[in-house]
Order: structure tokens, then C-alpha cells, then sequence
């Protein structure tokens, strides 16, 4: 009995190793990043390069390097140019994809900025950027092979702005890193700017499962400067020289606050190395947004809620949670969401690929959907109609989650198992 399983446990050693991406072979310790144009309206999407970059520092994972948890609208692949091997990939979601949506796109072509980021190589390599046409169906967008010592890879030094660690757990390649970004801050703001930084970081810090992976967690406070104090108002007509150009009433949408300006956001935030954005904007007023693998947004001092909208948009951000409200007034988000595919968020559900989601977490003889009554409303984990904006074919793992309401005291248990999941993904060795 013993011996079995010390062989069966060097087998799963072995297996694991042999096909573990060798990071210090393949990759520097700094980052390369490509900045790129979406470009496209309602039905169709192309992708154009703009520039790339090596920034100084690489923040994210340094193992599980060609896993993917198909997350994100989109994903990158990035391969060795000589033996075709998958070195490097990852998922994220954009503006522009939610815009897709909306009754603009419909007759009006427009590009919008997008970034991604991997480890800076030390061979020549092929980037490819897909878009996803279904849970697991994929269409490249575009493809470009590139040496790292190609001249004409900008190698600029990043912008000068003052830096603070809010927290300091572990090592960069061993910890998730967030760069909080100031938004609509004056240079005489800047101390309430930190303040506000460590408010976030205490905000997330009510929150399983942060609370307990606490010690895997840096948090860096970048002071971006802006000209004026506060966010720019379209819909009052009020319009700030601020330091990303976030504004609200995003696609019309008075609430709907984010910033088009991803390559500024990426400049101030080469300052640290970094898994994750949060560009905290300097308004009272109550609004956010939060996109996979790409940046969270929030008010600093929203009368309304804080904390709740601080952590719903990093579970947006951060582990690609969908949102699990509906209303029955229609919005601008309507059409997100297409009923016939699985969509690939991992809280929610249209039930036609249920499998690769929390079925299996289900306690024996729960009912698929699940009805809701007085009695029901209590489980820690059933399958509940309307989610994803819609009331009807979409599916939600608990009454209620911090990617519901505001009144939510915690994430739903399929959420916190998410977050959970991505907290371990960049931070454990493969
Ligand atoms: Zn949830």
C-alpha cells in the first residue's frame, strides 16, 4: 500500500513537471507589453498593433505560465518562434466588447485602446490575440512575431509620480500585486490619495477570501496626478482635466463609471510591478466598472456604498466574476449575453453547459433551477433564475452575492471559490 502510493505521488510530480514552462529560461524579469486598437461596430472586430513596450517591472505569475482558466472575452497565446511551444497565455475582457452591445455600435464604426501584458522574452516569439465565439471557440484577431531585440520596442522609462506601499506581504513573483491608481487628484491632494489607497486596501480586507490569503497580497498606491480635482460629468456638462480621463455616464449610462485611456492607466502603473488595476477616482459620487484582466474602477468616496462597489468591481477585474443582477427596466447591457451559449463567467449560468460550472458543488437532490421561496432563499448554494442582466435564462448560484446587491454581506460561496482559485493560480508554483 505504502509503495503505491509513493509511486503514484512521483508520477503526479513527474507529470507536472515535465510540462512546467522553465520561466527563467523563456522570460526576464521585466514585462512586455503590447498595446493594440479594437476596432469594429455591433457584428464584427478587428485588432491593430500600436506599439510594444518592455516596462520595468514583471508583477505577475511565474508558474502555471501555458495553463489557461478560459476566462475573458478574449485570450493571448504567445509561443516560442522556434519550437512553436505555448510559452505564455491569459484571458481579458474589454470596453469595447460591452460597447458591441449597445444601440451605438449598431450604426457608428469606433476603435478603443486595449493593452495586455506578459513576461518580457529573451527569444523571438508569436503573439496571437483570439476573440471568443463561444465557451471554448475562437477566432484570431491577429498574430505578429517579434524579437525581443527589436530596436523599435519602446524602452522608454516609465512617468515620475510618488509611490506608496500600503501593503507589503511577499515578493512580487510570489504575491498578487494591485497598483491603485489616483484619478482626479490634484497635486495638493496627495495624501488624501494614500489615505484613500488604504481605505481600499481595508475595504477588500473585509472580504473573504482576501481576509485569509491576506500574507499573498501587495498593495502599491501610484500618485497620477490630475490638473483638476474630481471626475468628469458628461451628462451635467461637466468635463476634468484629470491624470486617466475617467468619466461618468459611460455609453450614456449615468452611473457607468471608467476611463477609455488604458495606455495611460498602463504608464502610471509600469511604476510597480503588478497583477491587477484599480484606478480609484476622487468623487463622492457613487459609481464604478470592472473588466477581467484589464482594470477595476471606482469612487473614492461614494456616499451610497463603498466597500460593497470597491470589492464587486475587483471580482469583476480580478477573477472574471459576472454580474448576477437583473432588472426588468431594459438598459444598455441588455444583449450582453447570449442564452444558447454557456456563458464563461464563472458565477453565473445559461444551464447549457452547467457541468463546467458549480453543478458539482450542488448538495444531492438540489432542483435545477432551484425555486425560489422563504426557505430556499437561505441555501448557500442552489441555481437561481436571472442573473447577467436578464430575468429569464440566465442563472445565479445564491440569492444574493456581493455581485448582486449592495445589501450582500459577502460573495456567494461559488464566487469566493472563484477568487479563491485565482488567488492560488498566480501565487503557486505548477
Ligand atoms: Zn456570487
Amino acid at each position: 500500500m505504502r509503495i503505491k502510493i509513493f509511486i503514484s505521488t512521483i508520477f503526479i510530480i513527474v507529470a507536472f513537471t515535465v510540462n512546467a514552462i522553465d520561466y527563467n529560461h523563456f522570460f526576464s524579469r521585466k514585462a512586455c507589453r503590447v498595446d493594440f486598437q479594437l476596432a469594429g461596430n455591433a457584428t464584427s472586430t478587428s485588432a491593430y498593433i500600436q506599439q510594444i513596450k518592455e516596462e520595468p517591472y514583471w508583477g505577475g505569475r511565474t508558474s502555471n505560465l501555458d495553463k489557461f482558466l478560459n476566462l475573458g472575452e478574449y485570450r493571448f497565446q504567445v509561443t516560442d518562434s522556434a519550437s512553436g511551444k505555448l510559452l505564455y497565455t491569459d484571458g481579458f475582457s474589454s470596453l469595447f466588447f460591452e460597447w458591441q452591445t449597445t444601440d451605438e455600435a449598431k450604426h457608428t464604426p469606433k476603435s478603443m485602446e486595449q493593452s495586455i501584458q506578459f513576461p518580457f522574452p529573451k527569444y523571438a516569439v508569436k503573439l496571437t490575440i483570439d476573440k471568443r465565439l463561444g465557451y471554448e471557440k475562437w477566432e484570431t484577431l491577429l498574430s505578429v512575431s517579434f524579437s525581443p531585440n527589436d530596436k523599435l520596442i519602446t524602452r522608454n522609462t516609465p512617468v515620475n509620480v510618488p509611490v506608496k506601499e500600503i501593503l507589503k506581504s511577499s515578493s512580487p513573483e510570489k504575491a498578487v500585486d494591485i497598483a491603485i491608481i489616483a484619478e482626479g487628484y490634484t497635486a495638493e491632494q496627495q495624501e488624501k490619495f494614500f489615505a484613500d489607497a488604504q481605505k481600499l486596501a481595508d475595504n477588500l480586507f473585509t472580504h473573504e477570501p482576501f481576509i485569509r490569503h491576506k500574507s499573498k497580497i501587495n498593495i502599491y498606491a501610484v500618485a497620477a496626478l490630475s490638473v483638476d480635482s474630481g471626475i468628469s460629468k458628461p451628462h451635467e456638462n461637466s468635463w476634468k482635466n484629470t491624470a486617466v480621463g475617467a468619466h461618468f455616464y459611460t455609453f450614456y449610462e449615468p452611473r457607468y463609471l471608467t476611463s477609455p485611456n488604458i495606455f495611460s492607466i498602463r504608464n502610471y502603473a509600469a511604476l510597480v510591478p503588478y497583477d491587477a488595476i484599480y484606478v480609484l477616482a476622487n468623487t463622492t459620487n457613487y459609481g464604478g466598472g470592472g473588466f477581467y484582466n484589464f482594470y477595476a474602477l471606482a469612487s473614492a468616496d461614494s456616499e451610497r456604498a463603498k466597500s460593497e462597489v470597491i470589492v464587486h468591481e475587483f471580482g469583476h477585474s480580478f477573477a472574471g466574476l459576472g454580474d448576477e443582477y437583473f432588472k426588468d427596466k431594459p438598459d444598455a447591457l441588455d444583449d450582453m449575453y447570449n442564452i444558447k451559449e454557456e456563458p464563461w463567467e464563472p458565477n453565473i449560468t445559461s444551464l447549457v453547459k452547467f457541468d463546467a460550472k458549480w453543478k458539482n458543488d450542488l448538495p444531492k437532490g438540489t432542483p435545477i433551477p432551484t425555486p425560489l421561496t422563504d426557505e430556499t432563499k437561505k441555501l448557500t448554494i442552489g441555481v437561481f433564475e436571472g442573473a447577467g442582466y436578464v430575468t429569464k435564462g440566465m442563472y445565479r448560484p445564491a440569492y444574493d452575492c456581493r455581485m448582486r446587491t449592495n445589501d450582500a454581506k459577502a460573495f456567494c460561496t461559488v464566487c469566493e471559490k472563484a477568487v479563491e482559485r485565482m488567488i492560488l493560480f498566480l501565487t503557486t508554483a505548477d
